[in-house]
């Protein structure tokens, strides 16, 4: 078993006590590598680190920081197999999933390569004419990066490529689960050339080190994924300190079939939304309304498209549903399931272990459709993360576009019909940061991604992503002849 070391200041560090944390493979329960458990002592000096760094960094000139990040991109295309390997091994997803996700990881720092040579300011006509006023957008400074374990390098570089595109140094504190990929990507950071302080991996503990993150006068940005609960603990905390926060938090995601739409599309979109890395996407469909006229041949061919899956060992070829991350996850999804049964639902498909995975020890849950759910049942309130597709039948569209949004959530929402004014009336009427139409998959780098409510604060990707980690400076030039 292999011991690895955080990334800080350009060197690689062990915590100052010797401390560790065991990374457990999901699908086998065996432990496959130790980090360092680091806490405030590290945290301070990878602050300290980036703040000597940030003067250096943020006068490079965007073209030599652009360049940068082509490298890392490079290297991260180059090392994919490494990187899917070592994400699947880590955190369960099948490894074909896990091939797309580095791509995708990859691709936003390719984005942020080309979009560090576009930060524009602007010139505003003055109202005297002995006035002139500029705008100029600088880097943040110091920003924390706190990441969840489901996307092990994309909830990175969606930070880190901005971030560095803008002129801000960066440090990483990946979820204890899945710390191997975010040390990874440092390794190719390292080989890519970036000056030591500018990118730095942190694990361990994570309250001591957030608790280094908040106090800390010279972080000023702080850029979390997680869940809500969390999100709210660090709005909380940076107040002191008045950072500038995003948040991307917990979703709900329903989905709205109308009776024009087709079926079989609605069906392999919905199950691409949903069983994606086995539930556990803050996307993912978990509130599934189907109008009643095309209720019957939905809950077919969406049966039909879930009985295509595969659970089990991501690392084996054909396998499409890894394990489920751990033990507290799988018992919230075997507690939704039993809730709603108790409620009156009816098990379509799954519903239980999915002991034919043939390795009884990981996680394994049953790709499972629930019929007749109804509203007082928990699965319709609370975030299931976990392969459960349920499903609610309505008759009326302004019903369920009001279902829909009685949600304190507001990420993504997914609506299927083939009726354009049905599409653009509703998605305008849904209050979710992202809606997909006929669609199960919207998420991609060019677009802002973020949610309503208590899904968060601030968007990640598109040139709207590179904003979050920008101050706007006013220039206001009086000429005096
Ligand atoms: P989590 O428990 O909130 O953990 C996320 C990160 O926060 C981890 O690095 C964790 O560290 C750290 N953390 C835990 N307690 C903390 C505290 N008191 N202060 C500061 N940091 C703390 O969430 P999760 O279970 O890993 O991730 C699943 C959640 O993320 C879901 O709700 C999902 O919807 C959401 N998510 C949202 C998006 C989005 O873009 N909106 C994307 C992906 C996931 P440790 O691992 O060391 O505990």
């Amino acid at each position: 078993m292999e011991a690895k070391h955080n990334y800080i200041n350009g060197k690689w560090i062990s915590s100052s006590n010797g401390n560790v944390i065991e990374v457990t493979n999901p699908a086998t329960l065996e432990v496959i590598a130790t980090v360092p458990k680091c806490g405030q002592e590290e945290a301070r000096s990878a602050v300290e680190a980036a703040a000597q760094a940030f003067p250096e960094w943020r006068e490079r000139s965007a073209y030599e920081r652009s360049e940068l990040l082509f490298k890392w991109y490079s290297l991260i295309m180059d090392n994919k197999d490494t990187i899917a390997r070592t994400m699947t091994l880590e955190q369960g997803k099948p490894l074909s999933e896990a091939e797309g996700e580095t791509v995708y990881a990859a691709q936003f720092i390719q984005w942020y390569a080309e979009e560090a040579k576009r930060v524009y300011g602007e010139t505003i006509p003055a109202s005297s004419a002995d006035k002139r006023i500029f705008v100029a957008r600088q880097p943040v400074g110091v920003v924390a990066a706190i990441t969840p374990w489901n996307f092990p390098a994309a909830m990175i570089t969606r930070k880190a490529g901005p971030a560095l595109a803008a002129g801000c140094p960066i440090i990483i504190k990946p979820a204890s689960q899945t710390p191997l990929t975010a040390l990874l990507l440092a390794k190719f950071v390292e080989e890519a050339g970036f000056p030591p302080g500018v990118f730095n991996v942190i694990t361990g503990s994570a309250k001591e080190i957030n608790k280094v993150f908040m106090e800390e006068e010279r972080v000023r940005k702080v850029t979390f994924t997680g869940s809500t609960e969390v999100g709210k603990e660090i709005m909380k905390g940076a107040a002191d300190t008045m950072k500038k926060l995003s948040l991307e938090l917990g979703g709900h995601a329903p989905v709205i079939v109308l009776n024009d739409a087709d079926a079989k599309l609605a069906a392999r979109q919905t199950v691409l939304s949903k069983f994606r890395n086995a539930g556990q996407t803050c996307v993912c469909a978990n509130r599934i309304y189907v109008q009643d006229r095309i209720y019957d041949t939905f809950e077919k061919e969406l049966a039909a498209e879930t009985a295509k899956l595969k659970v089990g060992n991501g690392l084996e070829e054909s396998i499409t549903i890894g394990p489920l991350i751990d033990q507290d996850g799988f018992r919230k999804v075997e507690e939704h399931v039993k809730d709603a049964v108790s409620h009156g639902a009816r098990i379509i498909t799954g519903g239980q272990a999915a002991e034919s995975a043939g390795s009884s020890n990981g996680y394994f849950f049953e790709p499972t459709i629930l019929s007749g759910v109804t509203s007082e049942m928990r699965i319709l309130h609370e975030e299931t993360f976990g392969p459960v597709a349920p499903l609610i039948r309505f008759q009326d569209e302004a019903e369920a576009v009001r279902q829909a949004n009685d949600s304190p959530y507001g990420l993504a929402a997914y609506l299927f019909t083939a009726n354009i004014n049905h599409a653009v009336r509703i998605a305008e009427q849904l209050e979710f940061g992202i809606i997909g139409i006929n669609d199960g998959a919207p998420s991609s780098v060019q677009a802002p991604f973020g949610g309503f409510k208590q899904s968060g604060l601030g968007r990640e990707g598109g040139h709207h992503g590179l904003d979050e980690y920008l101050e706007v400076k006013y220039i206001s030039l009086g000429l005096h002849d």
